[in-house]
């Protein structure tokens, strides 16, 4: 991968270099189209590549497929206005994995205690697709991203996609690990790899996903995060 796109920002508590996409990143041409479409369009977004939110010395590594148009990719804060965050941020409130009153902007001043939210993919793809392609390009930041986090213990993947993307940075087989809604996957690291279907309004306004089972695999991971 070209470094173009990379930028160091920051430091773990145990001091290894955590990589993210800068806001300029280009490796994905067709991500980068998207974003310039959207920036000419509403100028007053985000229209970049977007941060995870919470500590790197979180347990928990929440994560998603990728930022929302109206909503992380102009907020730029993951899942931020997007309708999943409305059922996310309050689930781990609930569970006291964050604090304060989630208010759909990144500076509503709600914050997460032990969690941290990512997506596989930083950038607003086109009708909520990312590409085979892009997925990979974007994968070496969800590595260095977990690479930067000494406590990390549970990796939450909301959807398939997500899932998948957590087993190919552990270079392991899917066939080994199959997503399934409510599985925790113990992977040969130690990491415990849960699964949730995506909390996306298709998957609510179908019923496939209700608050309760949402919540219900929050509440299967208290037990194996630190405390
Ligand atoms: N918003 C995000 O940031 N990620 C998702 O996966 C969905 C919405």
């Amino acid at each position: 991968m070209s470094s173009s796109g990379k930028k160091v920002l920051g430091n773990s508590a145990d001091g290894v270099a955590f990589c993210g996409p800068e806001r300029s990143c280009d490796l994905c041409p067709r991500l980068l189209a998207f974003r310039q479409e959207n920036q000419n369009q509403f100028p007053n977004w985000h229209n970049a590549p977007v941060p995870s939110f919470g500590a790197l010395d979180a347990g928990l590594l929440v994560v998603g497929l990728a930022p929302g148009l109206r909503g992380a990719n102009c907020t730029g804060r993951p899942f931020t206005g997007d309708y999943a965050g409305d059922l996310l941020y309050p689930s781990l409130k609930i569970f006291g994995l964050a604090d304060g009153s989630y208010g759909r902007t990144a500076d509503d001043g709600f914050t997460l205690h032990g969690a941290r939210i990512t997506n596989a993919v930083r950038c607003v793809p086109p009708q909520n697709k990312p590409t085979p392609q892009e997925q990979t390009t974007c994968r070496p930041f969800l590595i260095d991203e977990i690479a930067a986090m000494p406590k990390l213990r549970v990796l939450l993947a909301l959807g398939r996609i997500a899932h998948d993307a957590v087993l190919t940075t552990f270079a392991l087989r899917k066939a080994s690990f199959p997503f399934a809604h409510g599985a925790l996957h113990t992977l040969p690291n130690g990491l415990i790899l849960a699964d949730s279907y995506h909390c996306s309004r298709y998957n609510v306004n179908t019923g496939r996903l209700t608050d309760e089972m949402f919540h219900q695999v929050i509440k299967s991971l208290l037990d194996l995060l630190p405390r």
